[in-house]
């Protein structure tokens, strides 16, 4: 494969649109960049354009002229206008996964779903770097594909977080193993329909070869489909009775999590919480396995995972209160899933920029385990109306004042858990802002005497 004198145009200028301008200059092609914003506000795209002295033109439909291949950013809509002009031209059009995959080297785990991706990734990749396999990780989750290809091994594992933008456009791209963990309603917006949206993801499977396993939820309609478009061996996950009758590789029975048909653990020896997380290490466990990991292996680091940063993270424990960070959860359905990994005496901090939800799905959980809901941001009293009369709200605005008022409130043993069920953006530039602002809290509150 080779991009000599091409004329390469990639289109978003983030971090995996610099990664494939570094690419495609360092392959000779001859490469432009675009982005729907003006350089001036893209100091680093600006910087690395300048060094290697390649152009940049505000996005319009011209741009799209005169190259013949074109590279698209994950958050680049595939079916642009001009993109289909483009395509009729004999234009190859290619995400920044396919643009790498050649260049990849060793075996590749990719792992897809609407909800789970990080945290399983971060963990195959913690079980794989625990049993000394030369691993790196990346993709969806930090560090693009393309700039991946520099550290990547022909012994080594590329665990890569694969999100449906990135595999829309994949042709030659193939990972060695492939998970879907779930496909639920999610990014209607850039999809148009569900169909569309699952037909992405499923795109992972059909570019995999016998000799491959793809890792399936048993339970989920979507990825039971995919299993008809694969020639890789598939893997099932689930728990027995949801499977419909599918032999699983790895299942949990009763609270034994039985790895082809051994006993692995015991649910309650994983320390990230909730029953979702029981699905993403049933998945885990099934990848590493084909990996060549052993089961004593996995069970060992899978006991040593700590959670991913704002995802359930455990923060601290001061004078008996445990303090637990899920900025992550910013839907009602995620929020659900957090209240659901705690058996009770909880304070909830709720609210942020409202996506257009039904907080009253919250009710009944806060009602069985909440002493009080702390309510902040924009979406305070819309969530306050959909409340009222289940729990105790406390009207808090701000996370500042809801993590001094739960500590306060709440006795040794209660847990004070952020898991806002909102946007972020009201008060904060990202969840992972607003995350980093509760710890931050926490960890100043003093001991009480
Ligand atoms: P993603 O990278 O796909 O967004 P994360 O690992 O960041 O997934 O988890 C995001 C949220 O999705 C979690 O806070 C949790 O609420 C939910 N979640 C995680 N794993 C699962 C799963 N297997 N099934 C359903 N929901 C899940």
């Amino acid at each position: 494969m080779t991009w000599k004198g091409t004329r390469a145009l990639v289109v978003g200028m983030k971090k995996s649109g610099m990664a494939s301008v570094e690419l495609l200059v360092r392959e000779g092609a001859s490469v432009r960049a675009t982005d729907l914003k003006p350089l001036e506000s893209l100091p680093e795209a600006a910087a690395l354009l300048a060094q290697l002295e390649v152009p940049f033109a505000l996005q319009t439909p011209a741009v799209f002229e005169n190259c013949d291949l074109i590279v698209l950013s994950p958050d680049v809509p595939a079916d642009l206008p001009p993109l289909a002009d483009a395509r009729r031209r004999g234009v190859k059009v290619i995400g920044e996964v396919e643009l790498a995959a050649p260049y990849l080297r060793g075996r590749v785990i990719g792992i897809t779903g609407s909800n789970g991706k990080t945290t399983t990734t971060a963990l195959i990749g913690h079980i794989l770097g625990a049993a000394n396999f030369p691993v790196q990780v990346g993709g969806n989750i930090g560090t693009p594909v393309t700039a991946m290809v520099d550290s990547s091994r022909p012994d080594g594992w590329n665990v890569l977080e694969l999100s449906s933008f990135q595999l829309e456009t994949i042709e030659g791209f193939r990972a060695h193993i492939g998970l879907a963990l779930n496909v639920t309603q999610n990014h209607l917006d850039r999809h148009h329909t569900f169909e569309n949206y699952a037909a992405a993801k499923g795109r992972l499977f059909e570019t995999m070869r016998e000799g491959d396993f793809a890792v399936l939820n048993a339970a989920d309609p979507v990825c039971r489909s995919y299993a008809q478009r694969t020639r890789a061996t598939v893997e099932w996950f689930g728990s027995n009775e949801k499977a419909g009758g599918l032999a699983l590789a790895a299942s949990l029975c009763g609270s034994s999590l039985l790895l082809d048909g051994r006993q692995l653990l015991d649910a309650a020896e994983i320390p990230i919480r909730g029953r979702h997380n029981v699905e993403n290490v049933l998945a885990a466990a099934i990848a590493a396995a084909r990996a060549g990991v052993g089961p004593a292996n996995i069970a060992a680091a899978v006991r040593t995972f700590r959670a991913v940063e704002h995802r359930l993270e455990f923060v601290r424990r001061v004078s008996g209160v445990d303090f637990y960070n899920d900025s992550k959860a910013t839907s009602v359905d995620a929020a659900l899933k957090a209240l659901d990994a705690f058996p009770g005496n909880l304070w909830v901090i709720l609210g942020g920029k409202d996506k257009g939800l039904d907080y009253s799905l919250l009710r009944d959980p806060l009602a069985a385990k909440a002493h009080a809901a702390l309510l902040v941001g924009a979406a305070a009293p819309k969530i306050a109306g959909q409340l009222g009369g289940a729990v105790r709200l406390i009207d808090s605005q701000t996370i500042d004042r809801a993590v001094t008022q739960a500590y306060h409130a709440a006795q040794p043993g209660d847990t004070v858990l952020l898991a806002p069920a909102c946007a972020s953006f009201d008060q904060f530039r990202s969840f992972e802002h607003r995350g980093e602002v509760f710890k931050e809290l926490v960890n100043r509150l003093q001991r009480r005497k």
